[in-house]
């Protein structure tokens, strides 16, 4: 369960400029395929056509044989996790903020989605610009504490799929490390689709698909993309 296929997937957002020109990838159920590419490939727009944002132009999307164009919303958002590049944190404590992926989660599972996070400590404290009535102060949590709530966030859903979108270029190598460690955990045995700018950060995964300009480039393994330069 959790298998992504595109076929030959073709898509522009205006008529005269295609985007994506015959894009063909699977992601076989629990392993890890990564698109890199400069900026303007075209790897977010795979992310929003998986998502349904908008239908390819050509070719098809399928999850475990079945074309997206014939599934609902309802039934793609819980096939489907994404971890967002920038995370919002509500006026609620971190461990409702955990909750927000899953409203009738147990105490105890949002615990461990927040122990997988390493955010667990933070659990009981309000985020920065919501204080208590009685005077505390909400915590400042830094970039990648942040993205890590939306990591437990989205382990508590408990999506098969997990879309990881560009989810650490926002934050600086020390914290990247750190997130990087988090989302391997969290993507282990999970089918798993990473759109990163940097080969360096998808070191792991199964197959690496550079994207140039809405094409494949290349595709392969970390080892394999290296000896072909
Ligand atoms: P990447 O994620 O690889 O940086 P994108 O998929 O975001 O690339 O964008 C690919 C190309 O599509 C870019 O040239 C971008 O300017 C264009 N583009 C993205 N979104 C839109 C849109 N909503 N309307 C028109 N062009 C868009
Ligand atoms: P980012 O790369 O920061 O995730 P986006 O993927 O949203 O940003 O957009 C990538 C590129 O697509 C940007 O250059 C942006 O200007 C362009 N773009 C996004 N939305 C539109 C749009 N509706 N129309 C035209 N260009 C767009």
């Amino acid at each position: 369960r959790g298998t992504v296929a595109f076929e030959d997937v073709c898509f522009s957002y205006v008529p005269e400029r295609p985007i994506l020109k015959g894009v063909s990838f699977s992601v076989p159920a629990g392993k890890t395929v990564a698109i890199v590419g400069p900026s303007g490939a075209g790897k977010s727009t795979i992310s929003r056509l998986l998502f349904r944002f908008y239908e390819p132009s050509g070719g098809r999307i399928l999850i475990d044989g079945q074309d997206i164009a014939e599934v609902t919303q309802d039934s793609l958002r819980a096939a489907i996790g994404m971890v967002p590049q920038d995370t919002v944190l509500f006026n609620d404590i971190i461990g409702y903020n955990i909750r927000y992926g899953r409203w009738n989660a147990t105490d105890e599972e949002v615990a461990e989605a927040a122990r997988l996070a390493q955010i667990d400590r933070f659990i009981l404290s309000l985020p920065e610009g919501y204080d208590t009535p009685v005077g505390e102060r909400g915590l400042k949590l830094s970039g990648g504490e942040k993205q890590r709530v939306a990591i437990a966030r989205t382990i508590l859903k408990g999506p098969p799929i997990l879309v990881l979108d560009e989810a650490t270029s926002a934050l600086d190598s020390f914290t990247e490390r750190e997130i990087q460690d988090a989302l391997d955990r969290v993507s282990r045995g999970r089918t798993t689709l990473v759109i990163a700018h940097r080969l360096s950060t998808v070191v792991g995964a199964d197959e690496i698909i550079v994207l140039d300009r809405g094409v494949i480039a290349e595709r392969g393994t970390h080892v394999e993309l290296l000896a072909q330069r």
